[in-house]
């Protein structure tokens, strides 16, 4: 398949105004348009098309019980694909749709149970990104968006990105620049009595807990080795990871730091390249290897942005082991641990 590339960012109004109705076809049609939202890139296509929705699992090589998010721009959509919207999901709305905050819902019928995995529920999300709601308003359907990259890699945050995993698998790939916040939404299970977190994202606990009181957090987010069954289908495939395999290293900085600098230093004895994922307060105490900081500790929005990006400058430099420094998991802390975790297959040295 011959995959447009469409660079939003270089066109005038009447050509902007042509790739958009364009896109919104091929949607209709039942194609695969990815384009840019606040969290990173999607794969969009007919939510409510099941064989639309077969199509993407098949560009992705995604497992078929891994449900997908149908993201709308405006609320009339939800009423039309959600059977029951909860009190405590309309505070949520208010407050954080537009935004990186996905809910799950009892489906209408009219959702079909290839787009939500054989599923009675249904995960939507109103995303905060102009290209991808005007996308969604041309296409005229909510519009099944998986993060766009080969199921297990991380995510893509660019539309380069995008087209090393994408390119020649989908109809077309809207380039609207880098996304602003670059990990995927917090996923929020409305259909319980206590709201529940089955996934963490920007939108953090705390900020949930604050406008709804009680929020719980799904048990196989923390304790992921003591195989509970994730409510999130997606969350127990090994995922967002790297090609070479890659350790985190908990603990006290001092200790930390030492610890990935002595592995280092064997990795090379042992003639292989490392890696090692920093942060700017500890950048320069590391030599050997190849490094790369998130950004600084004070600012986990920047290690956010900047974690899936790194781990793919990794796979194209081909390093052999990666070595990570570990964050702190309150805030915004749990969603990046919760990615590094994954993409280091829970392997992890605590000091
Ligand atoms: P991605 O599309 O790559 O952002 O992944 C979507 C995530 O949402 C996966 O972890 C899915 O398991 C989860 N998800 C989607 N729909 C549902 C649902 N109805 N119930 C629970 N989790 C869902
Ligand atoms: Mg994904």
């Amino acid at each position: 398949m011959n995959t447009k590339i469409i660079d939003l960012q270089v066109l005038d109004k009447a050509e902007i105004d042509k790739a958009y109705a364009e896109a919104g076809q091929v949607i209709r049609d039942g194609g695969m348009v990815a384009f840019p939202t606040e969290t990173v890139y999607g794969l969009g296509a007919n939510a409510l098309d099941a064989e639309a929705a077969a199509r993407i699992y098949a560009a992705k090589g995604r497992p078929s019980d891994n449900p997908l998010i149908a993201h709308i721009a405006d609320e009339s959509q939800l009423e039309d694909i959600a059977a029951y919207i909860p009190k405590a999901a309309r505070i949520l709305m208010k407050e954080y749709w537009p935004g990186p905050l996905t809910m799950v819902f009892k489906k209408k019928d009219c959702v079909p149970y290839g787009t939500t995995g054989g599923l009675e529920t249904v995960a939507v999300r109103m995303p905060d990104h102009p290209v991808a709601a005007r996308l969604i308003r041309e296409a005229g359907v909510p519009v099944a968006a998986p993060s766009a990259n080969i199921s297990g890699r991380p995510s893509p945050t660019t539309a380069e990105r995008t087209a090393e995993d994408m390119d020649g698998r989908i109809d077309m790939i809207l380039d609207g620049g880098s996304c602003r916040i670059g990990i995927e939404s917090t996923i929020v299970d409305m259909t319980e009595e206590v709201p529940v977190i089955l996934r963490p994202g920007f939108i953090t606990r705390e900020m949930l807990t604050e406008l709804l009181g009680e929020v719980r957090i799904d048990r196989a987010l923390e304790k992921p080795q003591e195989n509970f069954r994730p409510k999130a289908p997606g969350q127990k495939y090994r995922h967002y990871a790297p090609k070479a395999p890659m350790t985190l290293v908990e603990g006290d900085m001092k200790a930390v730091v030492a610890k990935i600098r002595e592995l280092a230093a064997l990795s090379l004895a042992e003639g292989k390249k490392a890696g090692i994922v920093c942060t700017d307060e500890t950048r320069e105490y590391y030599s050997d290897g190849i490094i790369k900081s998130m950004g600084s500790r004070e600012s986990l929005e920047s290690v956010a942005h900047n974690l899936y990006e790194i781990l793919r400058e990794f796979d194209e430099i081909g390093v052999d082991v990666i070595y990570s420094e570990a964050f702190s998991k309150d805030d915004l802390g749990f969603a990046v641990m919760n990615r590094l975790m994954k993409a280091a297959g829970h392997k992890e040295i605590l000091l």
